[in-house]
């Protein structure tokens, strides 16, 4: 059996097809002559227009036309007359089809990374991706296409990144397993968005599990069983079904609101990383977005998103909801969430580093263009704005004075623009022990018990040896919660959690009795969350 972190509940039952990278190392590729090398160029660029074309129209139906807008500017690039010739008379000059790639491609991305201006910038990801697709192609090397795995795959790979995971077809994946990431990490939660089941953090997974070997993986427990037996497959076929029909009786929660026996309502909330988690949120009936992780706009690629991107992704959402509450935290970045352009240096304690809020108030370019973008798109809906990672008033009055400075922009530029009210992520020690000044100084509190946890207990979850210190339930924890609860309570302010500790059951009735306002979740817990809700004194 291995062992890793169950991030999105579920058990997945099927067999393993493991995603390694693919080398794209074409060092021994011989030379022949011009014409057989232009050739194998010329079907290559077939290949890779003709699979694109496809990819584009199946996103068209499945994921919408921003995506498949993607792929078709990189057909047209690959079309564009310049850049075949170039890499043509690359080969005339005695180079084999993969290196008339690569240095032409470079060559772009060196002209593209250098251009002043950022939509230009941005096509450098777009040139990476046609040369690694040319590449795998000109060297046969077939990696496994995501998108058309057979029924009941178990998916094993080192990490899941958000393209990689867009390809899932729901249908034929039962769980995924990385070896990297936590419950927190970007795979986790878009796993939980899809509902798919995740075990993660299994060290050298795609090593130890063999392609085509029968696998269970338990998402609640994190637990990989290997070749199981009829015994565990029965077993597991059982909590499986019994898992369904939890979920089948949970339905009769939709819709309804979260009351308690004694008749206090709550509001449970969802939390998301792009606008396409949407959907889920509003199938499961949520009352509002408690956490819009913002990072996530922020990865993936090669620049960091344009406030207009920005401003269209927030204003999306908003208008989505409805005019129900959308909470939109400013860039949570550092810690485990590395952007790699934004060139965080590397650091001896990461989480306890240049992370989050500190790093924004450092870079008033990137903050600024964020907090515009918010407050544009807080005239389509019903937005607030939330800081995170908070340990000190300073930084609170800080970013408040951004959030001014904006507005001042804005109006002197004549844009449109509309208040939002400012809270804060209480999730370190420090914010906790002040929480009763701070709570004089912003409109709303969210418990973050990801991280309260951790620094609290002073645990890396990450390291095998300590992590089972790692629990909200613990009293220390507990009496941060409470205590946070009561000074958002005495000075009026409301209060919410938007960790995963707020789906906890066992938790909840407690949260319900110290007064907590709202609690914010993945899509596929906001039922149980209710239910629990609806179940208390
Ligand atoms: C938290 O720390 O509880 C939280 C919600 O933030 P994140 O998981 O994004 O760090
Ligand atoms: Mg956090």
């Amino acid at each position: 059996m291995l062992k890793g972190i169950g991030a999105s509940q579920g058990y997945g039952i099927g067999k393993a097809v493991i995603i390694s990278d693919i080398s794209t190392d074409y060092s021994n590729v011989k030379y022949t002559d011009a014409e057989a090398e232009k050739s194998r160029l010329q079907a290559a660029v077939d290949t890779f227009i003709n699979e694109t074309n496809e990819l584009a129209e199946s996103l068209k139906t499945n994921a919408g036309s921003k995506e498949s807008e993607i792929l078709e500017g990189h057909i047209a690039m690959l079309r564009d007359p310049f850049m075949l010739s170039q890499m043509q008379e690359s080969i005339d000059s005695g180079i084999v089809a993969e290196k008339a790639v690569d240095t032409v491609c470079n060559m772009f991305i060196d002209i593209f990374s250098a251009a002043d201006d950022e939509l230009t910038r941005q096509r450098v990801s777009d040139i990476r991706d046609i040369k690694d697709s040319l590449l795998k192609t000109l060297l046969g090397a077939e990696g496994v296409d995501i998108s058309s795995v057979e029924e009941n795959s178990v998916l094993i790979a080192k990490d899941f990144t958000p393209s990689m995971t867009s390809k899932i077809n729901k249908k034929n994946v039962n769980a995924i397993v990385t070896e990297v990431g936590g419950v927190t990490s970007h795979s986790a939660i878009l796993a939980r968005a899809m509902g798919i089941p995740a075990v993660l953090s299994v060290i050298d997974a795609t090593e130890k599990i063999k392609n085509g070997e029968a696998v269970i993986a338990d998402g609640f427990n994190g637990n990989i069983i290997l070749n199981p037996n009829e015994e565990q497959i029965a077993e597991y076929n059982k909590k499986q079904s019994e898992y369904i029909g939890e979920k089948e009786n949970l339905k009769a929660y939709m819709g309804k609101e979260s009351i308690t026996q004694s008749g206090i309502k709550k509001a449970v909330y969802a939390n998301i990383g792009r606008p396409e988690d949407i959907q889920n949120v509003i199938q499961n009936s949520a009352e509002g977005i408690g956490l819009f992780r913002t990072e996530f706009l922020f990865m993936d690629r090669n620049t960091e998103p344009t406030e207009e991107e920005q401003f269209e992704a927030y204003s999306t959402v908003a208008k989505a909801m409805n005019n129900k509450e959308v909470i939109i935290r400013t860039l949570d970045i550092g810690g485990d969430k590395d952007i790699p352009y934004l060139k965080i240096e590397k650091e001896e304690n990461p989480f306890l580093g240049h992370r989050a809020i500190r790093y924004c108030l450092d870079n008033p370019l990137l903050f600024k263009s964020q907090i515009k973008a918010i407050l544009r798109a807080a005239v389509y809906g019903n937005i607030k704005m939330m800081l995170p990672l908070i340990t000190a008033l300073d930084e609170v009055r800080k970013a408040k004075e951004l959030i001014e400075e904006c507005k001042t922009d804005l109006k002197n530029a004549g844009t449109n623009y509309a208040d939002t009210p400012v809270g804060i992520m209480i999730e370190t020690p420090a914010a906790v022990m002040i929480s009763d000044i701070l709570a004089k100084e912003v409109d709303f509190f969210s418990i973050g018990t990801n991280d309260l946890t951790g620094y609290i207990m002073a645990v890396d979850r990450g390291n095998a040896k300590v992590c089972s210190l790692y629990d909200t339930l613990q009293t220390p924890v507990l009496r941060a919660i409470e205590t946070t609860i009561k000074n958002a309570k005495a000075n009026g302010i409301p209060v919410g959690m938007c960790g995963e500790a707020a789906a906890d059951t066992a938790l909840i009735p407690s949260l319900v009795k110290w007064g907590l306002d709202e609690f914010s979740v993945s899509p596929g817990n906001i039922l149980l969350t209710r239910k629990t809700i609806c179940n208390c004194p």
